[in-house]
């Protein structure tokens, strides 16, 4: 990947040779240039600025050294000008996912006021222009905004991390939480010890602790995370809360109908479920769920097996007025893209009998499993999960 800044205060940018990105230059996995903005000026005091047209405070910078400089980097339609801007759109993990995709970004550095409009319009007819903020709040210029992009985008590039793996397993990841707890020795520190199901050897425990932990700190502190997903109609699929213990009994009985129609005999245990029961298991699974007008109707649940590596999904439930509308597809891809890092391969289980699920599921990827234990009158279906 090739990297261009265009800033007025090259000095500012000086970190880059610094420490990942550095090592990336000399083993040639990233070119870097930093160019003097002023360098494409051309009277004597090398002005990059001057005052806003229709009055107002502080200055505007101009368009005549972009528009030299863009010539002069030959910038190309395959490349990438990222303006860093307040009034952008806001920089976050798939914006960095996206832009680590292309082949050259070019930063332009704002100062004073900003740049020029017809700058950034120029821009979008010779190449794609970004405009991106950083956060909401305003910084004195674009270059700490270049340095945070360049950071996280640069990391993401193969053979960057020294062990490509702890991308995975990071907050804002695909799994959509915040990343749990992490310790180092020594187990004691402070009166403070390592929590003992770390040191215990116990894979799948540490799995399961370790995602219970992500999910307690994402709802404390961004529940916002909790919500990643929507519908195409924009309808968000939610994580349920306790209080949808009720509607989701109801639900799952309208369900459960029509699994006991197409198996006949066979004994529906989510069909008899109290309350409780299924407040109970509320508390032990990822479930997440759908409303429509203010109607939970459709939900699916997913959770870690002892094992730390399976991801176990189950109830996937749609109202019965609304099915066929690609709701149980969603859901299901939505659990599946919830399940925690550890999990490399998805289960459930289905009905012997149920056709049009057992036809859902395999469209999706899944894969009858007759090797491998059912519960009575079911069936076990299983895909590996395969890490973008
Ligand atoms: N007048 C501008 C506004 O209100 O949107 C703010 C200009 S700011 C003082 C100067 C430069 O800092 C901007 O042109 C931009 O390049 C950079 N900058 C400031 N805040 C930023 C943010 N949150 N994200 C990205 N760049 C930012």
């Amino acid at each position: 990947m090739r990297l261009d800044y265009l800033t007025i205060f090259p000095d500012y940018l000086a970190p880059l040779r610094l420490s990942l990105p550095g090592k990336a230059v000399e083993s040639g996995l990233l070119e870097l240039h930093v160019h003097d903005l002023r360098s494409w000026t051309t009277d004597k005091h090398r002005t990059v600025d001057d005052t806003p047209y229709g009055g107002g405070a502080g200055m505007v910078m101009k368009p005549e050294p972009f528009g030299a400089a863009f010539d002069a980097l030959e910038i190309e339609p395959g490349d990438t000008i990222v303006f860093t801007t307040p009034s952008g759109e806001r920089f976050d993990q798939r914006v960095a996912e996206d832009l680590a995709t292309r082949s050259r970004l070019v930063f332009a550095c704002g100062r004073y006021e900003g740049i020029d409009q017809r700058v950034i319009d120029h821009a979008r007819t010779r190449a794609e222009a970004r405009e991106i903020s950083l956060g909401d709040y305003v910084l004195n210029g674009g270059e700490v905004a270049a340095l945070a992009i360049t950071e996280a985008v640069v990391r993401l590039l193969p053979g960057f991390m020294g062990n490509a793996a702890s991308l995975v397993e990071e907050s804002h990841a695909a799994g959509g939480l915040l990343e749990y707890p992490v310790f180092t020795k020594p187990p004691t520190w402070d009166d403070r010890s390592v929590p003992d199901v770390l040191r215990s050897g116990d894979h799948g425990a540490i799995a399961r602790w370790r995602h219970e932990q992500a999910r307690r700190r994402t709802a404390e502190r961004r529940p916002d995370l909790l919500a990643p997903s929507a519908l195409a109609d924009g309808t968000p699929i939610e994580r349920a809360v306790p209080g949808d213990a009720g509607e989701l009994m109801t639900l799952q009985r309208a369900c459960w109908v029509q699994e006991a129609v197409a198996n006949p005999g066979a004994p529906i245990p989510a069909f008899a479920e109290s309350l409780d029961d299924v407040r109970a298991w509320l508390g032990e699974w990822d479930t997440y769920v759908v409303r429509r007008a203010g109607r939970l109707v459709g939900a699916v649940r997913g959770r870690l097996e002892p094992d730390g590596t399976t991801w176990d999904i189950g109830r996937v439930m749609v109202a019965p007025d609304v099915q066929g509308q690609g709701l149980g597809r969603a859901l299901l891809e939505h659990v599946q893209a919830a399940a925690p890092a550890a999990a490399t391969s998805y289960t459930l289980f289905t009905g012997a009998g149920s056709d049009r699920n057992q036809r859902i599921y395999k469209k999706a990827g899944f894969r009858l499993r007759t090797d491998l234990p059912a519960p009575p009158g079911a069936v076990v279906l299983v895909k590996q999960r395969s890490h973008a």
